[in-house]
This record gives C-alpha cells, structure tokens and sequence, in this order.
C-alpha cells in the first residue's frame, strides 16, 4: 500500500498558495491555481494545484475538489494545446514517494510532448528562467 504522508501546511505548493513563495501564475479561480513548473520537462510543463484541499494524494481528496480540479486541468490542457501547438499532451500525477512524488499537495502536471524533442526527467535539472515562463504562461493564459 502507498504510504500515507501527513499534510504539511509548510510544503512549497501551500507557501505559494499564501503567497509565501513566488510562482509564475497562469490563472486562477475558485478552485484551482495553475502555474509554470520551475524545473520543466518540456516547453509548457505546467502544474494544477487545488486551493482548498489540505490533500496530499488522490487517495485523500474530497471528490468535489477532485472534480474542481480535474476541471481546472482540462481548462489549463486544453489552452495549452491551443497555444503552443505540441504534438501530445502528457496529464501525470504522482502519488508517494516511490512514484516519484516529491511534494505532497496533490497536483497534476500538464506536459507538453513535442515531436522529435525528447521529454526531460521529473523534477531535476537546471531552474528555467523565470522571464522565459513568463512569456509561456502568458501565451497559456492568453489562449483559456
Ligand atoms: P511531484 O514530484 O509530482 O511532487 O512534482 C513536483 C513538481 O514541482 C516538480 O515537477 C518540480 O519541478 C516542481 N517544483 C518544485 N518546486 C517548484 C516551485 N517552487 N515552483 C514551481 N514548480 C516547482
């Protein structure tokens, strides 16, 4: 069974919930706050985080925000798709630390898939530049 980790009202995603921590946003609503992953796997790589749920998993979520930000996903996927023009679009969510989870408030990354241009690691490499996402999210943001 995945081992169940407790929710930590300090983890990065509930910082820049708070405001606590920057992050370069694409939009927002009720439910969901979307915005750029720092250490992208492809050119788009976005995250959709729920604002209200203390949840670190899918096994922990109450259904009505799953369903808020499953929907915040498609909204964000399909913009995506509309603005930068990929080949593919990948919808991943880890759950526990072996899956390759590394922060525990459940989110769903949007990547991108670009013919012929590999997808890079999870989570590792070089920060992108903070002015280049700006210009991405603002495309994504353009196209909702
Ligand atoms: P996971 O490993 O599924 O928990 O995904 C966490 C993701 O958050 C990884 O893809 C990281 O690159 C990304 N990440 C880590 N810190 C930040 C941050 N401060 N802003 C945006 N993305 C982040």
């Amino acid at each position: 069974m995945t081992k169940r980790i407790k929710y930590d009202p300090d983890n990065i995603f509930a910082k820049i919930l708070r405001g606590d921590m920057p992050c370069v946003k694409i939009c927002e609503d009720d439910d969901i706050l979307a915005f750029m992953d720092i250490f992208p796997q492809s050119k788009g790589h976005s995250l959709v985080i729920p604002k209200r749920a203390k949840a670190t998993m899918i096994f922990d979520i109450d259904p009505d925000e799953l369903s808020g930000l499953t929907l915040g996903v498609q909204k964000v996927a399909k913009a995506i798709d509309k603005a930068l023009e990929p080949d593919g679009v990948r919808i991943v969510q880890f759950n526990g630390s072996e899956s390759g989870q590394t922060i525990f408030h459940i989110h769903f990354h949007i990547i991108p898939v670009y013919a012929g241009a590999p997808v890079r690691p999870h989570a590792g490499g070089a920060p992108a530049d903070t002015a280049v996402l700006t210009e991405i999210a603002a495309k994504i943001a353009a196209a909702l």
